[in-house]
């Protein structure tokens, strides 16, 4: 069963793009609904109000111990929550992924855009970037799947997956399978 962390923001799009990739999703508001699952999406949103909601709903502890333990796939802001450092402005984060991430790194024309992009063993795929983050510098434990313009835009780094973009507006479900997989192997 894979959770999606149902705080804020495009949580219901995970949950039919998993079920369109042939798993079952949940959402995940609680401590102990995250128990439960297998694997977790953070979704994309707004990752300043996200850091409130899991302080406010005492989450934050939670998932950083369950990301010890188990899969967490986040995309866009949640990407912004599973980095080492983020900046733009700096934050806190979970610091799950060894990586740097700046917050609406593409400025202002650019931030939003549908274009196609190629993953080493997954082929091409669609990529919706939505006032996306850059990721800055990758770790050496962080295997990098697939670029734009010459940045990271979906890397991995053990049992965990990251997307700066958003898979689950994509009809492809590519990432999601891939993340099943991954959640599968564990
Ligand atoms: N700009 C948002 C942030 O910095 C992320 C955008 C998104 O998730 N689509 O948190």
């Amino acid at each position: 069963m894979i959770g999606v962390l149902a705080l804020q923001g495009g949580y219901e799009a995970h949950a039919r793009a998993i079920a369109r990739a042939g798993g079952e999703a949940c959402e995940v508001r609680t401590a102990e609904e995250l128990q439960a699952v297998d694997g977790l999406i953070i979704p994309g949103g707004e990752s300043t109000t996200m850091l409130k909601l899991l302080d406010r709903e005492n989450l934050f502890e939670p998932l950083r111990a369950f990301g010890n333990a188990k899969p967490v796939f986040g995309t866009c802001a949640g990407a912004i929550l599973l980095a080492r450092e983020v900046s733009n402005p700096k934050q806190n984060s979970l610091g799950l992924v060894d990586i740097a991430v700046e917050r609406n790194a593409y400025g202002r024309q650019l931030d939003s855009r549908v274009t196609s992009i190629e993953g080493e063993n997954l082929g091409a795929m669609e990529a919706v970037f939505i006032r996306a983050p850059i990721i800055r510098r990758a770790g050496a434990g962080v295997k990098v799947i697939a670029s734009y313009n010459g940045d990271p835009v979906l890397v991995e780094q053990g049992r965990h997956l990251v997307a700066t973009f958003h898979p689950e507006l994509s009809s492809d479900n590519l990432v999601h399978k891939y993340f099943l997989d991954k959640v599968a192997a564990q």
